[in-house]
């Protein structure tokens, strides 16, 4: 039955940034759908993991700093949620910084930092996991893009730059890749009202802007992006490969 497609019971997943903001929103939808999730980022998630226990399901906390991580250090958190776990069948590169600057005083720093933690760790991370996968003959990589993935930005260059470059790797990869089972694509958040986009909607001009090109009409949650977390890292998905899923209120069809 099709439902049953969507189920992810009995499957593993490691979400990165799973502590708070949308990481905490995936986490949650593939626990509801079944999955034991193992949850990164620097500091532990214990209310995620929380309510992943709520569900029945077992969490995992790996503390790691993505912006230091080594790629041995990325093959050490596949292989520790993987023994934890019991294998690894989803991975979620969502973990993501933004930095806002002019581009006439972009800093080194402002560069560097953005793509070692949303770039160079999502390859190298999904590299570890594809080596697992491929092993099993099958596996979901999940990456989070972005509206960035498409448009420029404003004062944003690291992290267009970024986002540009996760759609491109996630096409790579999901190339090289399906032959040996495992499925990547991508999903592109429009606008969500989270810590990272807090400096747009405390800013009344830019807010009302960004509003008034969403057809939907506001700003969107965690919970909106629950189903397509779901979809790409089940069964349902199988025969999608580097697609880049756009869930924007309508902000790229205007
Ligand atoms: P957020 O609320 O700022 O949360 C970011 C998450 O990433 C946190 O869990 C954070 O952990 C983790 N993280 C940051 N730096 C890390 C590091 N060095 N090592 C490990 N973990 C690190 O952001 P969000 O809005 O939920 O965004 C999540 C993803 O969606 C990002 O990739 C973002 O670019 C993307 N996205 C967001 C939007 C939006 O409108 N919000 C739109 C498009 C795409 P700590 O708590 O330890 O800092």
């Amino acid at each position: 039955m099709i439902l049953d497609q969507f189920r992810l019971d009995g499957k593993t997943a490691l979400v990165t940034g799973a502590g708070r903001g949308l990481g905490q929103g995936y986490a949650i939808a593939l626990a509801e759908a079944g999955a034991d999730v193992a949850l990164l980022d620097r500091t532990g998630c214990p209310q995620t993991a929380e309510a992943v226990t709520a569900l029945g399901r077992r969490a995992h906390q790996i503390v790691c700093d993505l912006s230091t991580a080594s790629p041995q250090d990325l093959a050490d958190v596949t292989a520790d949620a993987s023994t934890t776990l019991g294998g690894l069948d989803i991975l979620v590169n969502n973990a993501g910084i933004i930095r806002r600057q002019p581009a006439l005083e972009f800093s080194e720093a402002n560069w560097d930092d953005v793509l070692q933690i949303n770039l160079t760790s999502v390859v190298f991370l999904s590299q570890a996991a594809a080596r697992l996968m491929a092993a099993a003959g099958h596996g979901k990589i999940v990456n989070i893009a972005s509206m960035l993935s498409f448009q420029g930005g404003i004062n944003v260059i690291s992290y267009a730059a970024a986002k540009s470059a996760v759609a491109g790797v996630t096409r790579s990869l999901a190339n090289e890749w399906a032959p040996l089972g495992i499925n990547v694509n991508a999903i592109a958040p429009g606008y969500f009202a989270t810590d990272n986009t807090a400096p747009l909607r405390a800013d009344a001009s830019r807010d009302a802007a960004i509003l008034d090109r969403i057809p939907a009409g506001r700003w969107g949650t965690a919970a909106d992006l629950q189903g397509a977390i779901v979809y790409l890292s089940s069964a349902a998905s199988d025969y999608m490969h580097g697609s880049i899923v756009a869930v924007d209120g309508g902000w790229l069809a205007r």
